[in-house]
């Protein structure tokens, strides 16, 4: 693979449809967060091209599910081969279009291409569920046809990849839809597919917020597997029982961080501060409700407050060297963020950070809040951004009890000395997942999903490329 990517320039950028890159019905602006200025122009497809998307995707399924498992996974690490060489291209597109520093998107990259490399090690054999003298059962795992892949902007590419690599090694071919404000880093990902794979196997268009719903209905269309806020995958499940499509919904978080009596503030501060703050707070998993013990709270919340001050130092353009914290996505998300924190201004009291920016971008800095009831905006909703709202608990039990109050269930994580202890609190919290004294660890053979109203289904693991099956029964008499 050693075609070169385009730069980023008005025209470079193309859509992926049945193995041809192509320009769009029409186009529009991406903008740069950190500048407020146009970054590129993105080729936008009309329904005939996602109509065109998706039968090249079913045209090209035949053939690629009767392709061998072991010949899938090879091209898969050609993919991820391709993504580590071409990430010195790849990263500066990320970071102008998503907001991300340098050095994080280039984290992304590296996770993207680890975890294809984790699904193209692994198998969907058939298994032997019944063998005696009368009859032999086999359960047998098979693709389910067209997926459509859809994904938000906080970590465009490992949301893209982590989707794209399972259903395409279970024998799936796909259309991938990134979200409409960081579209450019997965098509340029579109480009280095198209080297690699049959034509049609991957499909990627980009739509102005337009095309999500026609996806999601589309008939030839088996699966959805979506990347989102809970209240666009409503309208994913809504519009996908029509034709009974397979979903995979991984929906909205407010994690809490619980911070039990023996912690020593000083060494805990700085990774709870990582766990809310780490891509400007824009992360599913991030920790966004502090519960702090009432003994040590006093403490923990001066090293929070002091280590956001500090860090805004950090806040910038993510291009420039020494930047740790880019800027918030979207204005939308900007404008949501902020008034978070205005409401909160009204209840609690701004520990650090808070303070209006001035000048281009949306930056945010990182800000922590104290004093709020739970019925706060702040901490009653997701705010996906850089801001941390700290809560004083007396007990574990009233720890646990208000972290479990959510119609969220994504993450948690317990900060504790003492392990066992940790464990008791992790083994009552009502979360897909639970670290303890770590955050964000992800490996690719480890599923992760949401329960309660944070979705279903799970990414990653063997269970996530099972997602990307159905299964066959074969029930055979012997005599
Ligand atoms: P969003 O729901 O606004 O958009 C996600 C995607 O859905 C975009 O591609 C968008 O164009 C598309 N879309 C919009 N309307 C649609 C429709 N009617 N039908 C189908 N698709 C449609 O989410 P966002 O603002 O891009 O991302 C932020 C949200 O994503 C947060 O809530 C965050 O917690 C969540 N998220 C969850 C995970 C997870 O693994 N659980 C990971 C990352 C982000």
């Amino acid at each position: 693979m050693n075609a070169q990517l385009q730069p980023a320039q008005d025209g470079n950028f193309r859509l992926l449809i049945g193995g041809k890159l192509v320009a769009g019905a029409s186009s529009f602006d991406v903008i740069n967060p950190a500048t407020e200025e146009v970054y590129a122009r993105c080729p936008r497809a009309d329904l005939q091209q996602l109509n065109q998307a998706v039968a090249a995707a079913k045209a090209a399924f035949p053939a690629w599910k009767a392709t061998p498992l072991a010949e899938r996974a090879r091209l898969l690490n050609k993919l991820a081969d391709a993504i580590e060489s071409h990430a010195a291209e790849l990263a500066p597109i990320l970071t102008q279009e998503q907001g991300k520093p340098l050095g994080g998107a280039h984290f992304e990259l590296a996770v993207a291409a680890g975890n294809i490399r984790g699904f193209a090690q692994m198998d969907l054999p058939e298994v032997v569920l019944q063998d005696d003298a009368t009859t032999r059962i086999i359960r047998q795992r098979l693709p389910l046809g067209v997926v459509a892949a859809i994904t938000p902007w906080n970590f465009p590419v490992i949301m893209m990849v982590t989707k794209l690599a399972p259903a395409l090694l279970a024998g799936n071919t796909i259309v991938v839809k990134p979200a409409p404000t960081t579209p450019l880093t997965s098509l340029k990902v579109g480009e280095l597919c198209a080297e690699i794979f049959p034509p049609g196997v991957v499909n990627v268009i980009a739509d102005a917020n337009d095309l999500g719903g026609a996806l999601t209905s589309h008939p030839d269309v088996a699966k959805i597997a979506f990347t989102g806020s809970t209240a666009t995958g409503r309208k994913v499940m809504a519009s996908a029982s029509a034709t009974l499509k397979r979903l995979t919904l991984e929906l909205g978080g407010n994690d809490a961080a619980i911070v039990l009596d023996d912690v020593d503030p000083k060494e805990v501060a700085p990774k709870l501060f990582f766990a809310a703050m780490v891509n400007s707070g824009q992360v599913c998993l991030a920790a966004k409700r502090i519960f702090i013990h009432e003994k040590v709270y006093d403490a923990v919340v001066a090293e929070l407050a002091q280590i956001a001050e500090g860090a805004a130092n950090l806040v910038g353009n993510g291009l420039n060297e020494g930047v740790q914290f880019g800027p918030v996505q979207n204005r939308m998300q900007f404008e949501k963020v902020r008034g978070l924190i205005e409401d909160a201004r009204k209840q609690g009291k701004v520990l650090a950070g808070g303070k209006e920016h001035q000048g281009k971008g949306f930056f945010i800095y990182p800000t922590v809040i104290a004093g709020l009831p739970d019925s706060a905006r702040l901490v009653c909703e997701e705010q996906f951004g850089p801001v941390m709202p700290v809560l004083k608990f007396s007990t574990i039990d009233e720890a646990i009890e208000r972290a479990n109050n959510s119609e969220y269930g994504l993450g948690a994580t317990v900060w504790a000395r003492d392990i066992n202890r940790a464990l008791e609190v992790a083994n009552r919290l009502e979360t897909g997942t639970v670290w303890i004294n770590k955050h964000l660890d992800l490996p690719p053979s480890v599923p992760y999903g949401g329960v309660k109203q944070s979705g279903f289904g799970v990414e990653l693991g063997q269970q996530g490329l099972e997602e990307f099956t159905q299964i066959r029964v074969i029930n055979m008499a012997k005599a």
